[in-house]
Formats: structure tokens, C-alpha cells, sequence
């Protein structure tokens, strides 16, 4: 789909999408030379009541004046909306203009919103129309109707400054379908060295991309994620993704993903009903792709280091057995009771390495790791943990001008007692209770005292919540949220 800005004079053809104001006037048209349309328009409003109630619209089919439809969206107090606001409208127009298979269309944008800045403004707008139209329809041997939206002009006082703006959005919505592509993915076609693969051409947006092999991890000693990959035949694999756009020796920043590709839970094997969700365990991975995507496309002032953990869990003859102890590569030994609680071996090794060979300024952790945090926070909002008060608040602030919201849970010295064991240093499960809390406590304990957070997206990345800008299996989450927490905080 093309995207672009200009100021506002109609083109008469395809579908023309106005924004009124509640108890407002119509000021996309204001600029409209035709005034049989404008009365048209002015009268079909009066005569369906349409208030311009926010969320509400006014399809209004044929009008005349050269367009197929005029939708009218009601914006309700245009000075009460917010980033968010804008990005669900533009989300909700595009869900509208799909709906009646428009294949052009021009929004009128020029109505103050907010106190933001006009280019703003539209760029937000076009920001959510880019997040929304998105497929995944590859394995359809039928495509289902090729009409589709190609083109979109947002009219706006300041088109100049509209598509200074609008590039970064542009460059987000593109990780964000990234994350969303890989998340959905088969895990037939989407196994671990696949997904190293697809990994590779990032390498064109300048980042560096290294690959780790098995053979490479098992001179570092990363038995705890090499233990998980063993019954699988895919290998594992480790990607390292580097962005250096900020100053020279500046620490990076750390993100880290788990990227378990399928998790039938091994030996302690899941049951059949919804296994096939499981694809989705490799949702943190997938984000911290699509964030370094696009942190690379919007050439972000900042120092960033995405890694990823990618395995496939598997019940095999070579498979890890309930009861074997692996030692991890910072030297503590795990006794896996769970060979479903396989996440965090993986996260283990990887935040490890990371710490160990970057020095990063922080880490941060995306991990699809526990069916309790669902059970404590259902899809609206992801688990945090983390040992530093301002990361921890930064995040949150970041969660709530994105709508990917996270919410804290504690850590605490009861909590990690649970996971001590006998015999081995540590153990891969502290039971049903406080089940996400004791993941992050086992995670904990291979972080070193470098400032951190886990977010436990289990409720989240997969089949996470849908809205005006989400309509896939596959949301994409967290890209959005830690591309504004580094852009807020970090890139000053
Ligand atoms: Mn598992
Ligand atoms: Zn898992």
C-alpha cells in the first residue's frame, strides 16, 4: 500500500473519508470547491443523525461529485485524542476502506487533534492505516478477492512536515508485520534454522547479523539451551543483531528474545487440545526482530543489540529426560524437573552470553514463558519483572502510549527459595503456584548486576489482543513498545 501526504484540495474519485468533530463541523470539505457535494454530505448528516460521536460512521454510498463513497468518521472531542487515539482511528478507517474493498481513497485529516502538531497528526494516522492492512495469506492456493487498498492520500495542512514524519512510523509498521509474518508461520516451514535464515537479509539495512551454531555453543558451555534443542532435528541456533547508530563505545542496549519455533513440551509433553498454538513460542523472538528492523530502517541514534534464542522442543529418543541436570554457561547447574519449562534454559544461555561478551547498558527479556501469566493478567497486558525501578516505570510509560501495556510483578528472596534444589544448583520449576513469578526469579539468576527486565508475553505475542490496528493470530506485540522506549529515553 503507498502512503502519501497533501494538502487539501479533493481529487474527485475513489473513496473520500471526512473526520467530524461531535456537535463540529465538516473541515475536510471546507477546502472542497464543490458545494452540490458539500450540501449533499451536510444534509445526509442531518437526516441519519449522525452526531460525530467518536467511534461511530456515516458510509454514505454514490454521493456524487466524482466519488464512489463518502465515509464520515465521528472523532468525538477532537482536543481529547492522543497518539494512540490517532493511530486507532487511522487503524479503523483502513478496516472500514478494506471492508468495502476501496482500492483508493484520500482522507480528509485537516481538523486540529489533540494540541498535535498537524503533520503529526496525519502521520499517526497513516501510521495506523499502515498497521492494519496486513495478510497473511500465502498457503491460500485461492486468493480470496484482490481488490485490496493501494492507495491512500492523507490531506493535511502540512504535507511537508507529514512526510518528514511519516517515514518512522513506516519503518515500525514494517517491523511490527515482521513480528506478525514470523509468529504465524508454520512451525514446519518456521524451524529454528529457518528462522536464522530469514534473519540474514536484515544484514541489508545495515545491521550486523551473526549466527551461532551448535557447535559453537557447546565450546561455550550452553548446555541449558542446547539440552532443550536435543530432541528436535533442527538445530538450535543463536543470532546476535547489532545496530550501532548511536556514538562510538556508547553501551548498547540489549534485547532478548526466546524463540522456541515449536514447543510440544518434550518428554513432559503437552496435551493435544490447542498444541498447535505452540507455534507461537517464539513470539519474544519474533519482536525483537521486527525492533531491530526497525530501529535499522528509522536509522535510530542509539547503540542496540537484539539476540535470540531459536529451538524447537521436541519428545525423541535423544530427547532431555524429567530429572537430568545440565550445567548452563555461567557455570550453575539446573536440574530440569519440567521439560516444558524449557524458555528460560534457553534465556539462560543467551542473556549469559550477552551480558558476559557486550557489557550491555541493559537487558531486556521477551519470553513467551508461562500460561500462569494469562491466568494473572489475561491478553491486555504483559508480565513484567525486573531488579531497576526506573526501567521498570519506563517500560510502563512506554506501555501505555503504544496500548502495549505491561504490568509489574514482584520479585523477591521467598519466591527464588522455591526454586533451590537439592542436588543441582537450581531447578526449571517452582511448582503452580506464582508460576510466572518463579520463572522470572529462575531467569534472575543468571543476570548478573546489570539493570534488567522480563516480560512475559505468553498472554500477549501469540493470539494476543485485537484491535483496530490488530486483526492477526500474530500481533507483532512489543514492537511498537520498545521501539518508543528506546526513541523516548534513550535516543536524547
Ligand atoms: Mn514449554
Ligand atoms: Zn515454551
Amino acid at each position: 500500500m503507498k502512503i502519501s501526504f497533501s494538502s487539501p484540495t479533493l481529487p474527485k474519485s475513489g473513496v473520500l473519508v471526512l473526520l467530524l468533530p461531535e456537535g463540529g463541523a465538516l473541515a475536510g470539505l471546507a477546502a472542497d470547491a464543490d458545494s452540490r457535494t458539500q450540501g449533499q454530505v451536510s444534509r445526509a448528516i442531518k437526516a441519519a443523525g449522525f452526531t460525530g460521536r467518536r467511534d461511530s460512521t456515516l458510509d454514505l454510498v454514490a454521493p456524487g461529485g466524482g466519488y464512489n463513497r463518502i465515509v464520515v468518521f465521528g472523532l468525538g472531542a477532537p482536543a481529547s485524542l492522543r497518539h494512540l487515539d490517532l493511530e486507532m482511528l487511522g487503524g479503523a478507517i483502513a478496516g472500514v476502506l478494506q471492508s468495502v474493498k476501496a482500492e483508493s481513497a484520500v482522507i480528509a485529516a485537516d481538523v486540529t487533534m489533540g494540541g498535535l502538531q498537524a503533520k503529526e497528526s496525519a502521520a499517526l494516522i497513516g501510521s495506523g492505516l499502515c498497521l492494519r492492512v496486513y495478510s497473511f495469506n500465502h498457503y491460500k492456493s485461492k486468493k480470496p478477492d484482490t481488490r485490496q487498498l493501494k492507495d491512500a492520500v492523507i490531506l493535511t495542512p502540512d504535507a511537508k512536515g507529514a512526510r518528514q514524519r511519516f517515514p518512522a512510523f513506516e519503518a515500525v509498521a514494517e517491523g511490527v508485520h515482521l513480528a506478525r509474518d514470523l509468529v504465524n508461520e508454520p512451525p514446519n516451514t518456521l524451524h529454528p534454522v529457518a528462522f536464522a535464515e530469514r534473519m540474514k537479509p536484515l544484514a541489508k539495512l545495515g545491521l550486523t547479523v551473526s549466527v551461532m551454531t551448535p557447535a559453537q555453543m557447546k565450546k561455550l558451555g550452553m548446555n541449558a539451551l542446547l539440552g532443550v534443542a536435543q530432541g528436535s532435528d533442527h538445530e538450535a541456533r543463536i543470532v546476535v543483531m547489532q545496530w550501532n547508530g548511536g556514538k562510538r563505545g556508547d553501551q548498547p542496549l540489549a534485547f532478548i528474545g526466546k524463540g522456541v519455533t515449536f514447543d510440544t513440551g518434550g518428554i513432559s509433553i503437552k496435551p493435544a487440545q490447542g498444541m498447535e498454538d505452540m507455534k507461537g513460542d517464539m513470539g519474544g523472538a519474533a519482536c525483537v526482530a521486527g525492533l531491530m528492523l526497525a530501529l535499522a530502517k528509522r536509522k535510530a541514534k542509539v547503540n542496540a543489540i537484539g539476540a535470540i534464542g531459536i529451538v524447537e522442543n521436541m519428545p525423541d529418543g535423544k530427547a532431555q529426560r524429567p530429572g537430568d541436570i545440565v550445567k548452563s554457561m555461567s557455570g550453575q547447574t539446573i536440574a530440569v524437573l519440567n521439560t516444558d519449562a524449557e524458555g528460560r534454559l534457553v534465556l539462560a544461555d543467551v542473556l549469559w552470553y550477552i551480558q558476559d561478551r557486550f557489557k550491555p547498558k541493559f537487558m531486556i527479556d521477551l519470553a513467551t514463558l508461562t500460561g500462569a501469566i494469562l491466568v494473572a493478567l489475561g491478553k491486555e497486558h504483559a508480565g513484567l519483572f525486573s531488579n531497576n525501578d526506573e526501567l521498570a516505570h519506563r517500560l510502563s510509560e512506554a506501555g501505555y502510549a503504544t496500548g502495549e501495556k505491561v504490568w509489574r510483578m514482584p520479585l523477591a528472596p521467598e519466591y527464588d527459595k522455591i526454586i533451590d534444589h537439592d542436588v543441582a544448583d537450581v531447578k526449571n520449576t517452582g511448582g503452580r503456584h506464582a508460576g510466572s513469578i518463579t520463572a522470572a526469579q529462575f531467569i534472575q539468576r543468571f543476570v548478573n548486576n546489570v539493570p534488567w527486565a522480563h516480560l512475559d508475553v505468553a498472554g500477549t505475542a501469540m493470539d494476543g489482543p485485537r484491535s483496530a490496528i490488530n486483526q492477526s493470530w500474530g500481533p507483532g506485540w512489543g514492537v511498537r513498545l520498545l521501539d518508543r522506549f528506546v526513541a523516548q529515553y534513550y535516543e536524547k
